[in-house]
């Protein structure tokens, strides 16, 4: 039915950069899991799907114009064949065509509404939901970003496709759902740094807790779970979907040297610091670092086209 890459390669990356700081560094490639069910939307949405199967239910879910989250639920529902509805919010209402990654959705068979901003912002009211199923009928419904307890739960297979022995597993975050998924895997002795793709860390450590309450059930064990956490928030180049020059030539330069491309929005980010805290010595001489690829790359041709930037991929 699928073809999907599960388990996700994971490979060791190599370079004069790394062996002067002695890092060992592995990335675990999600981002070839599939082309536009990319990376951890996968993750995120294969639990979902299934409880939509099992219920005979279409997914309606929420998401930006650029979203890989729409794109990867679009395309994760035709395969499973179930129906799939896109609650959008607002810039596109106005335009004539679609951009390329509403344009994949639409060809995938996903029913895209489009909600002014004012509406989005009502999407988890139980009243606003109320008033979709009346419109829709029974739906199973996925938050943006698929952050939801099945979100989580998938995620923790993420780790569970790994054997290297690691010190810290570093990866981006929106929602938080991927690295909460993660940190239900880790041994005591391992770290998670999380490096947020907004601005402003707090949200998202108030969100890895919420969703840490949801799988653990108790206090302690959540307490505990967050001891090895951390938000690294200065990364975020602006806020979510900002980037800049330097930005652009890092993912070039990252490319030049590893073969391997990513996205603006949140690995390249990600990369970026944890390259950044690696010449700033911040990790001892040893220390064995995972970053995971979440994937995303289809959205580098939103910012292309809004910003002009140019990538040698
Ligand atoms: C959505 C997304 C993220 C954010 O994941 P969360 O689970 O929401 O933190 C990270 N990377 C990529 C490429 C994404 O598309």
């Amino acid at each position: 039915m699928m073809k999907l890459q599960i388990p996700s390669p994971i490979v060791r990356l190599k370079s004069e950069f790394l062996n002067q700081y002695g890092i060992e560094l592995w990335l675990k490639r999600d981002d070839l899991i599939h082309d536009k069910i990319s990376g951890n939307k996968w993750r995120k949405l294969e639990l979902n799907i299934l409880k939509a199967k099992q219920k005979n239910r279409p997914i309606l879910t929420f998401g930006g114009a650029y979203s890989n989250h729409i794109l990867a639920t679009a395309v994760a529902c035709e395969q499973a064949g179930i129906q799939s509805i896109g609650m959008i919010r607002g810039e596109e209402l106005d335009k004539k065509e679609l951009n390329p990654t509403l344009e994949d959705a639409r060809s995938a068979g996903m029913e895209l509404h489009f909600i002014s901003r004012e509406e989005y912002t009502r999407k988890s009211e139980e009243s606003y939901i109320k008033g979709l199923e009346e419109e829709f009928g029974q739906v199973q419904l996925v938050p943006e970003g698929g952050a939801n307890y099945y979100g989580v739960m998938g995620c923790t297979k993420i780790l569970s496709e790994v054997d290297n022995e690691f010190d810290v597993v570093c990866c981006s975050g929106g929602t938080g759902t991927t690295a909460t998924g993660m940190l239900l895997k880790l041994r005591e002795e391992q770290k998670l740094e999380l490096y947020p793709a907004l601005k402003g860390g707090d949200f998202i450590t108030e969100n890895v807790e919420h969703l840490l309450k949801y799988s653990l059930f108790e206090n302690d064990l959540v307490a505990e779970t967050k001891q090895s956490l951390s938000v690294v928030a200065d990364y975020h180049f602006g806020g979510y979907g900002k980037a800049n020059q330097e930005l652009v030539e890092f993912v070039n330069s990252f490319y030049e040297t590893y073969a391997i491309p990513l996205d603006l929005v949140y690995t390249g980010k990600m990369l970026f610091g944890l390259f950044d805290r690696i010449s700033k010595k911040v990790y001892p001489k040893g220390t064995r670092i995972i970053a995971i690829h979440t994937g995303g790359v289809q959205g580098n041709r939103g910012m292309a086209e809004r910003f002009g930037f140019e990538l040698e991929f």
